[in-house]
């Protein structure tokens, strides 16, 4: 019987420790602020920024929120970062993606200051957390790390197969499993005999955008089957990149969509805002 690894489960034990931190570090007069820009009005962004922003209210994060109009120039944006960037009350700033076609987005990220990019996507922490530094994480990729401890899943000696190469899935991913003395292998969509070296995996990490692309024939028994997608299927209904009911009979775990994966993205943005007062502090290595 597969174990179901609970995302909404892990993720709110997440959100209550930091909340905690959170208080204390009220208590001797510490405030976290976070930044949220939002660039036009996609709508999936809009839930995604809405709820960071009741995360950060649960927390106790003071969260700002800038909602600029489409037609913003990207040197607006530049100005608009450069002014958080200055703001010592400000510990963290959020770029939500994608930003219209008009941006660079490489260009935007590597505008934030490192020591407040929550997300961890500029090339500084990139870059730190590929040569063992400490500095900020990628949030989906280290929820599933948190998921797996929590989960008292083994990652030290273990195969682990990873599908998808993302800047900020599929490669933080690999660096992590590594960190972690997993044995890892990254595959995308030029791998050949793609099956066969899923079946090798006793943690496969799915991050394709595909719906239901893993079928049984991707997995090997008693695998762990971590699902990161976020799909509509025909009905318009959400599933991951896992054929959920497929697999299930054959793994030794595996997280739903939704449920699983997704609440851990929010959950590990809040708590890079709480280390980002570390970092601010100087006790952290950016
Ligand atoms: P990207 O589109 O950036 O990357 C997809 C990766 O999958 C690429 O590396 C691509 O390979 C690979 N791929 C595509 N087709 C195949 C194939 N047929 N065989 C093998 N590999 C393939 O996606 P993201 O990493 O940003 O996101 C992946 C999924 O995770 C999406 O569904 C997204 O919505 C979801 N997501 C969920 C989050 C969460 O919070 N749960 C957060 C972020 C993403 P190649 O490089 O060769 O093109």
């Amino acid at each position: 019987m597969a174990k179901i690894i609970d995302g909404k489960a892990i993720s709110t034990q997440i959100k209550e420790e930091t909340k905690e931190k959170i208080s204390k570090l009220a208590e001797e007069g510490v405030e976290v602020t976070l930044a949220v820009i939002q660039v036009g009005a996609d709508p999936a962004s809009s839930v995604y920024v809405r709820n960071k922003k009741k995360a950060c209210e649960y927390v106790g994060i003071r969260s700002l929120s800038y909602e600029l109009p489409e037609e913003t120039t990207q040197d607006a944006l530049l100005e608009l970062i450069e002014e958080l960037n200055g703001r010592a009350d400000v510990n963290g700033i959020l770029v939500q993606l994608p930003l219209p076609k008009h941006m660079n987005e490489d260009m935007v990220i590597e505008n934030i200051d490192p020591k407040k990019d929550v997300d961890g996507f500029h090339p500084q922490n990139v870059g730190n957390l590929s040569i063992g530094r400490k500095g900020f994480i990628s949030c989906t990729p280290y929820g599933i790390i948190q998921l797996l401890k929590r989960s008292n899943i083994e990652i030290e000696g273990k195969e682990c197969v990873i599908v998808g190469r993302s800047n900020i899935v599929g490669k933080p991913m690999a660096m992590l499993l590594l960190r972690e003395n997993g044995t890892v292998t990254v595959t995308h969509s030029r791998t050949k005999d793609l099956k066969e070296v899923c079946r090798r995996a006793d943690i496969l990490v799915a991050a394709i955008g595909k719906p239901k692309f893993i079928t049984s024939e991707y997995v090997k028994e008693g695998a762990v089957v971590i699902d990161v997608g976020i799909n509509r299927n025909s009905d318009n209904k959400l599933c991951g990149d896992v054929d959920y009911e497929d697999v299930f009979d054959k793994v030794s775990a595996i997280t739903p969509v939704p449920g699983g994966v997704g609440p851990m993205t929010i959950a590990m943005l809040m708590n890079n805002c709480l280390e980002s007062i570390t970092i601010k502090q100087n006790k952290n290595e950016v």
